[in-house]
């Protein structure tokens, strides 16, 4: 690392070494971090004017600045409304969603707070200890996630569904569908927001070009207070071993996560029929009515039937 006190761009303080050959400042960072947005925003053709975006606001980092810089660069005549999911962890969630409400309160943006106890009749900590699956708190909490996300699109019509996913995160998915061989879910995984049914609003991921040390630095820069404490249960997920191989890797070989979203690209693009399949796969659930690859249940359902808990229509 060079050692330099101004901005490469502008003569100002230096803030972070965004590169190995450029020192930016907060300003000039944070333009280069939003340039990229925008970017990936038209690549992907995820906004049009007038569009309604509902953005899924947690509270952590990735969310939070994903509304600073989504409010900053919408069209004019476009519209966005936080939906907070509370998944009910009671020694974590709370101030996750008390700094949501208050972030989005301050740039304006409504919201709409969904939770697991009102949509599927009991929180995540009581769905934890009554699962008797050997499935990891994650992969519980994730499928409700999915659909309790839709359920607040789809109330407050929006047109998508912006979430923060970043880079890192993107990546892992990836890397995570491939050690798994599910070829259904690695092609979901597509950065163009698609319309695979009425009742599935398409989701949009305007920091997957981002990676996690800018979403820190420019959190950091832009003053965005956000919940820095780790859920509870996080230590027990399987993408856990996987981030640590990735963070490894770009480390001794910077750009291979933007390397794994150019292989999926070109895999997408070049196999458009694997979109066919994962649209082709798609049933409604017979007892909600929500989305589901199995021909009867989502997993949703599945999951309360074999919690002794009654499923219920989220329609
Ligand atoms: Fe849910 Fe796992 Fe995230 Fe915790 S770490 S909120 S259990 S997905
Ligand atoms: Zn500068
Ligand atoms: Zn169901």
């Amino acid at each position: 690392m060079r050692k330099k006190t101004n901005c490469d761009r502008c003569n100002n303080s230096a803030f972070v070494q965004a590169t190995t050959d450029l020192i930016l400042c907060k300003s000039c960072f944070s333009f280069r971090v939003e340039k990229q947005v925008r970017k990936t925003v038209n690549q992907y053709n995820m906004l049009h004017q007038g569009i309604h975006i509902a953005l899924g606001l947690s509270g952590g980092k990735d969310s939070m600045v994903l509304l600073h810089i989504l409010s900053k660069i919408i069209h004019h005549g476009s519209k966005i409304t936080a939906i907070i999911v509370d998944e009910g962890i009671e020694t974590y969630r709370p101030e996750g969603v008390i700094l949501a409400q208050k972030y989005a309160k301050k740039l304006g943006i409504p919201n709409l707070v969904v939770t697991y106890n009102d949509l599927f009749g009991l929180p995540l900590d009581n769905m934890i200890i009554k699962s008797p699956f050997g499935k990891s708190s994650c992969a519980i909490c994730g499928t409700f996630r999915r659909k309790a996300l839709n359920y607040g699109a789809i109330k407050i019509n929006a047109d998508v569904l912006a979430i923060g996913i970043n880079l890192d995160d993107e990546a892992e998915s990836i890397q995570l569908n491939l050690i798994r061989g599910d070829t259904t879910r690695f092609s979901r995984l597509s950065r163009k927001p698609q319309k695979l049914h009425p009742k599935f609003v398409p989701r949009i991921k305007p920091l997957v070009l981002v990676s996690q040390p800018e979403i820190v630095y420019y959190a950091l820069a832009n003053n965005i207070e956000y919940h820095e404490q780790s859920c509870p249960y996080s230590a027990q997920a399987r993408r856990n071993s996987v981030r640590e191989f990735l963070s490894d890797q770009e480390k001794k070989h910077p750009g291979t996560l933007k390397n794994i979203i150019r292989f999926h690209d070109t895999m997408l693009e070049q196999q458009d029929h694997m979109i066919d399949i994962a649209v082709s796969n798609i049933n409604e659930c017979q007892i909600c009515g929500d989305l589901t690859d199995n021909k009867e249940l989502c997993m949703g359902c599945r999951l309360l039937i074999e919690m002794k808990v009654e499923p219920k229509s989220t329609d």
